[in-house]
């Protein structure tokens, strides 16, 4: 057994925020929490605050590779559909070994911005001409590579993606290296299980990609498949995908997924953009949690969630960093309080009586998160992962400040979220801003990007 000993200036505990506070750690697992103890001979010290670290819920890592990519405009108006096309051309060309590299670059980026733990929306899987690896898994294989190189927290969701749109309509070409039947998607989720077996509290769930891409059946089958592990599916993230759902279906697919599964805290809906009254009252009370993504979906230009009264009806939410286009978790909660405030022409709407916006933003993302991951991760407090996120003190953003002030003016008044230390399940992989990889794995990352863009 390993036991760790840490002695945090300050801490963010479930009961609020509390000063010199001894955590103890047994395996990765916090099993001891005292606020108000002194510091012990030969204790870590984590000077300024510490906050539990923020679970990433949705992410695909091979897309970092193609961020700044599709910034042109095209001769037709741009929207996600043309970024959708830049995205199957880019994704033509990698091998599982890209994969690995650009994948560990997304992580320690990650873990450097606040995110310790990712829900992985994993669809790429078969070879350049659209046939299964001879071990289906392989990409799979390749991210669980990654995430044992960053020491990440992983949650990995195979996808299961079949058509190419509403109705069966037949998958294009750009999407030969998704597609799988049930069988083959069976034989998916057990590779993926073997691919994660070795890292340490790995997850796998399931992922009907969105209700474009599956058969309606498909929902309840998959939903069965792993009966305590986390369903993820986008949803509802453009207006078209709205049109189509009508015109097709008859129904809103918010919805129409409700009416065809049953959704409820094991679910994880992204995006969920675009929501009517009676969709957002319904997806509040299944317990449901709503992945937003602020800020890919500010670059493809999908629309605001309503947060302000999705929380008032009591809804859950999370944050992802989606398609990595900038990786940060301060940075995606900044965004989702901001475009509240443009669409509302109010402030501080995510904060309540005696919790500031920061604090309130950064716990219900924790919970969210980790009820979408599926692990006991997201807070600091016993029988959860050790995942801590320390930030820099001595930032001129955080001087002189503590508590939600510091979180606040993290979140509010720093380019980007100020991380010293980053831990997981115990482990040190951040020291003063930098993952101990860092060097390595980017290095290895301009190796593969000055092929691919060569
Ligand atoms: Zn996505």
């Amino acid at each position: 057994m390993t036991r760790l000993e840490l002695h945090c200036d300050e801490a963010l505990l479930p009961g609020g925020f509390a000063r010199s506070v001894a955590i103890r750690v047994e395996d990765g697992t916090i099993v001891a929490v005292a606020p108000d103890a002194d510091p012990a001979p030969g204790v870590r010290r984590l000077p300024g605050l510490t906050l539990p670290g923020l679970p990433n819920l949705h992410s695909h890592l091979f897309q970092r590779g193609m961020a700044g990519l599709s910034e042109r405009r095209g001769a037709s108006e741009d929207s996600f559909w043309t970024w959708r096309e830049v995205m199957y051309r880019f994704l033509d060309r990698l091998d599982p070994d890209d994969v690995a590299a650009i994948a560990a670059q997304a992580m320690v980026e990650m873990l450097e911005g606040g995110f310790t733990a990712l829900a992985e929306f994993h669809y790429l899987h078969h070879d350049r001409d659209g046939r299964p690896y001879a071990d289906i898994a392989e990409m799979a294989g390749a991210v669980a590579a990654a995430a044992a190189e960053t020491g990440i927290g992983l949650t990995l969701l195979p996808v299961l993606y079949r058509y190419g749109n509403f109705g069966g309509a037949p998958a294009v070409h750009g999407q030969r290296r998704f597609l799988n039947n049930r069988d083959a998607y069976l034989r998916l989720v057990e590779g993926a299980e073997r691919a994660v077996a070795a890292l340490p509290d790995a997850h796998v769930g399931i992922a009907p990609h969105s209700l474009r891409a599956v058969a309606l059946d498909d929902l309840p089958w998959l939903a069965g498949l792993r009966p305590q592990a986390p369903v993820h599916i986008h949803v509802a993230e453009q207006t078209r995908e709205v049109e189509d759902a009508l015109a097709i279906a008859g129904r809103r697919p918010v919805a129409l997924l409700m009416d065809t599964v049953a959704v409820d805290s094991r679910w994880c809906l992204i995006h969920a953009t675009h929501l009517d009254d009676g969709e957002r009252e319904a997806m509040a009370r299944s317990g449901a949690v709503a992945g937003l993504c602020p800020i890919t979906e500010a670059n493809l230009g999908d629309g605001i969630f309503d947060g302000v009264r999705y929380r008032e009806a009591g809804g859950r939410i999370g944050v992802g960093s989606d398609s990595n286009v900038e990786i940060g978790a301060g940075g995606e909660l900044r965004l989702l309080e901001y475009s509240q405030r443009l669409r509302d022409r109010r402030r501080a709407l995510w904060a309540q009586e005696g919790v500031s916006a920061g604090t309130r933003l950064w716990r219900d993302a924790c919970a969210g998160g980790a009820q979408a991951c599926g692990r006991a991760i997201g807070a600091i407090a016993l029988g959860h992962r050790a995942d801590l996120v320390t930030l820099a003190a001595a930032h001129p953003a955080l001087v002189a400040k503590g508590g939600d002030l510091a979180l606040d003016s993290a979140l509010f008044a720093a380019p980007a979220l100020p991380v010293a230390q980053v831990h997981v399940g115990g482990e040190q992989l951040v020291t003063d801003g930098r993952h101990r990889a860092r060097e390595r794995v980017e290095a290895r990352y301009a190796a593969v990007m000055r092929r691919l863009l060569a």
